[in-house]
């Protein structure tokens, strides 16, 4: 039940990672909060945890595993010595366990906000003017309003479309729906070799799919250190991905259950048949309806809101986190970490993030990870660096298990020896990852990661392994 004109301390809106954080955080510190989300679930129930556990990052993870498990069954259980014959996919379950482990996250947040008193309001949110936000429930569309002295805006991202390909949610898809798939596509084409293409491609080429993906850049995942984007290209395209770069899409169109794309490369006009076609060419912040224009939110061009270093709109008591703004990258993790600083901030207390030291993931299978500057960015800013690389088929751990691609990749530098970047393509480099950021965090030197102990044998003698070789230390010869 609403109440009407009920005054908080804080208000968010938007219970993805970023709003839920900020809500738990603000109660935690004793504010009086309410958390506005107009996502439900098929009972009608409140639903937590936006894009990023429904139809994002959580959903996806958690049908690449089951993906891995079963191209690890089929195509990798034989080297072990273990048969498996007649192994088939039953799609509806898998999908099924998806959503039951996404319903028993968003059942635990709920507990969550109960536990620590956020109100949870089930409706759309807008901003109005000084400090009021007006609600419309869905279902009887009434409309009242709330006031708070703090209102932090979290309402996320959404997939871009595109215009040449418009999504119909059955031949053509957005990355939301491809994760919903009941039937695995016997073609399937990807617009853009991003994270989002990259991890679909991982996950419906491992269940049978040939996959193509069709990316408009020349340069394979350009923002990556380059020598991780070639290891990252050969190791895709070796696991049966067509790759198909300085792509770009211009037409696509449904037909006889088919859909037939047009692409223009350096050759010429290509035409492709495929059963289904994932458009995943980026997200832009869920601005669109978030404020009235009397409320004179700064938005940029591009619709993000204007902040400045602590998340502060130029509304006075207003605050943006997460995919929202431009203030780093659309990470839950980073919007997390908004939504906290944002809280302890109106609390009056002021952590600052160290967006230097932010971790990033894609995952497929290799996962590839990295924190902090690649190699190219730091010779083109002249800064004297060393590099230390370790391959993971000298690891003792990757080859008992049989995961032997990859590499970890150390960058310090020279005179000061301050560890300045980490890359790592490896199974599990997401997990890998974090003693690296840990380490970055302590302002560590590769020396200290060449003098700390690591268990034999795991993967993370990788990590160390190449700081032993930054530092010119190595036991192998690699
Ligand atoms: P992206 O920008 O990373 O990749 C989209 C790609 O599509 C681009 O490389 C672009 O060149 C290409 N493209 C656009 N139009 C095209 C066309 N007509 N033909 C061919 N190619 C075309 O976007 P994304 O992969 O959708 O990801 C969106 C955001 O969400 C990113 O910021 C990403 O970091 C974030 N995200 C992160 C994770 C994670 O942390 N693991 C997971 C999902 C999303």
């Amino acid at each position: 039940m609403l109440k009407k004109q009920t005054h908080y301390d804080v208000i968010v809106i938007g219970a993805g990672p970023a709003g839920f954080a900020s809500a738990v955080r603000c109660a935690q510190l004793g504010l009086k909060t309410a958390c506005i989300d107009n996502k439900r679930d098929k009972n009608n129930l409140g639903r937590l945890g936006g894009s990023h556990l429904n139809t994002g990052g959580v959903a996806s993870m958690t049908l690449l595993d089951s993906a891995k498990l079963y191209y690890q069954i089929t195509h990798e259980a034989a080297t072990h010595g273990i048969r498996a014959e007649n192994i088939s996919i039953d799609m509806p379950k898998v999908i099924g366990r998806k959503d039951k482990i996404i319903e028993d996250i968003s059942l635990k947040m709920v507990g969550l906000f109960a536990h620590h008193k956020v109100d949870h309001i089930i409706a759309k949110a807008r901003l109005l003017s000084d400090r009021q936000v007006e609600i419309t429930t869905e279902d009887t569309h009434l409309k009242s309003s709330l006031s708070a002295t703090h209102i932090v805006l979290a309402s996320g991202s959404k997939p871009i479309k595109l215009s040449c390909a418009t999504i119909d949610n059955e031949f053509i898809i957005d990355s939301k729906t491809a994760l919903n798939l009941e039937v695995v596509p016997k073609k399937l084409a990807i617009i853009g070799a991003g994270v989002v293409g990259l991890e679909l491609a991982s996950i419906w080429n491992r269940l049978g799919a040939e996959t193509v993906l069709l990316e408009a850049q020349e340069n394979f995942l350009s923002l990556l250190d380059q020598q991780i984007s070639g290891e990252a290209y050969r190791i895709y395209q070796s696991q049966g991905f067509d790759l198909r770069l300085g792509a770009r899409v211009t037409s696509a169109k449904k037909g006889n259950k088919k859909v037939t794309l047009e692409y223009q490369d350096q050759d010429g006009t290509h035409t492709l048949r495929i059963d289904k076609l994932i458009v995943a060419c980026g997200r832009k912040p869920n601005t669109a309806d978030l404020a009235a224009p009397e409320a004179n939110l700064l938005l940029d061009d591009n619709g993000y809101v204007y902040v400045d270093e602590n998340c502060r709109t130029n509304l006075p008591g207003v605050y943006a986190v997460g995919d929202l703004t431009l203030l780093g990258p659309m990470l839950a993790h980073k919007g997390i970490e908004e939504g906290v600083f944002v809280a302890e901030f109106i609390a009056g207390l002021n952590n600052p993030i160290n967006y230097d030291n932010m971790p990033s993931v894609i995952y497929t299978e290799p996962e590839i990870a990295w924190v902090g500057q690649n190699e190219q960015a730091l010779r083109a800013a002249g800064e004297p660096i060393k590099v230390g690389i370790f391959p993971l088929n000298s690891t003792v751990r990757a080859l008992a298990m049989d995961k032997t691609e990859g590499m970890v990749k150390i960058i310090a530098h020279a005179e000061t020896d301050k560890i300045l970047g980490v890359h790592i393509i490896a199974t599990q480099a997401s997990e890998l990852i974090a003693e690296a950021v840990l380490a970055m965090e302590f302002s560590a030197s590769s020396e200290d990661l060449a003098r700390t102990i690591h268990a034999r044998p795991t993967l993370s003698e990788s990590v160390h392994d190449a700081a032993m070789i930054l530092k010119d230390r190595a036991l192998s010869n690699k």
